[in-house]
């Protein structure tokens, strides 16, 4: 049988639907070549991945444009096929700033819509060029804006048919809670985005998200890349974690199979970021096994509660 990502979606409660594995495309742009994402969106695309996650502050959204792009004129794909999530920067929170963000987005993909656009973080930056803006010690200049305002131009965004669902990411409950009790809502947010995987399995989060039809898409879900600018490396790297080295000698799979497989089964997307071409396929194939019972309880059993992504600012 030949499993692509059509097949494994999830439904969100506005009636779309999404991929339960996407490519996650966060590289250190420091250290990347020019081009390197392409090519890794079009390899993902040509293994199967259909959603893919990415965004403004990722600076290669041009780079995953052209990728979707080439593979809709190659008869690869069509538009319809891809789930394309972007992210509203925090220097974008004033209401009158969304849209217009959202459209520079479509203008650097070259596409008319995103599948998803998401609130990146709950808290505001000044706005302006500077995407970390700073002050003279060094330390971010917030910014005050209302989060319910900042939702409300994201249903306008809906409304107008430049993303077709909206969602939010490193939410809390309490700033859940704000959004979905706001008077006049018009859509819930379909997902929220938030770290992942064996080592920080967020039971709380996804019981609350599970009870109010709110998909929880797992970032970092093979424990992040280590880069010790943002990661708290003092936690253990995930893919060296032995009880899923074991679980995977038994199904001739890898570590990072069995973490990717073990998030998918408790209905947690996950979007593993990889630009090599082997890893990439590798990723993709955890639609052909499945975890017993015990061993999903030996997997939640590692959770440390710690985070790799700290999100200091
Ligand atoms: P991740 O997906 O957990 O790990 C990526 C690292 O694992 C890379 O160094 C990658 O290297 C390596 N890797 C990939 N597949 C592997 C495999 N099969 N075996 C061994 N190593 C493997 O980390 P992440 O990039 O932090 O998270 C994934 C995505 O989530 C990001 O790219 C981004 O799209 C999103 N994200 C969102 C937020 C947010 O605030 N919303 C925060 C962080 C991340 P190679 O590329 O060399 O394979």
């Amino acid at each position: 049988m030949s499993l692509t990502a059509e097949s494994h979606r999830i439904p969100l409660s506005d009636g779309n639907s999404i991929p339960l594995l996407g490519l996650g495309t966060y590289a250190d742009p420091q250290k990347t070549p020019k081009g390197t994402c392409l090519e890794a969106v079009k390899i993902a695309i040509d293994a199967g991945y259909r959603h893919i996650d990415g965004a403004f502050v990722y600076y290669n959204e041009h780079e995953v444009g052209q990728a979707i792009r080439e593979k809709i004129a190659e008869g690869k794909i069509k538009r319809e096929d891809i789930f394309y999530c972007g992210k509203l920067w925090n220097t974008c929170h004033p209401p009158e700033l969304v849209r217009p963000t959202l459209e520079k987005t479509l203008k650097i993909l070259q596409l008319d819509y995103v599948d998803l656009y998401i609130i990146e973080l709950p808290m505001a930056f000044k706005p302006g060029d500077a995407l970390y803006p700073k002050d003279e010690n060094g330390k971010f200049i917030y910014h005050e804006t209302d989060l319910c305002a900042t939702w409300e131009a994201m249903e306008a965004c809906k409304d107008a048919g430049l993303a077709k669902s909206i969602g939010v990411s490193n939410f809390n409950r309490r700033q859940l809670e704000m959004i979905m009790n706001k008077p006049g809502l018009k859509y819930k947010p379909v997902s929220n985005q938030v770290e992942c995987h064996p080592y920080f399995t967020q039971p709380k989060l996804l019981e609350f998200c599970r009870q109010h039809d709110i998909v929880i898409v797992g970032y970092s879900p093979l424990g992040t890349s280590r880069d010790e600018s943002w990661v708290n490396v003092s936690s253990p790297p995930l893919l060296k974690d032995p009880v899923l080295n074991a679980i995977g000698k038994k199904y001739n799979k890898t570590a990072a199979q069995v973490a990717l497989r073990f998030s998918i089964q408790r209905g947690v997307v996950v979007i593993p970021k990889s630009f090599n071409p082997q890893r990439i396929r590798e990723n993709f194939q955890i639609f052909d096994f499945s975890l017993t019972e015990k061993e999903m309880k030996e997997i939640e059993a590692l959770n440390k509660n710690v985070r790799y992504v700290e999100l200091l600012m």
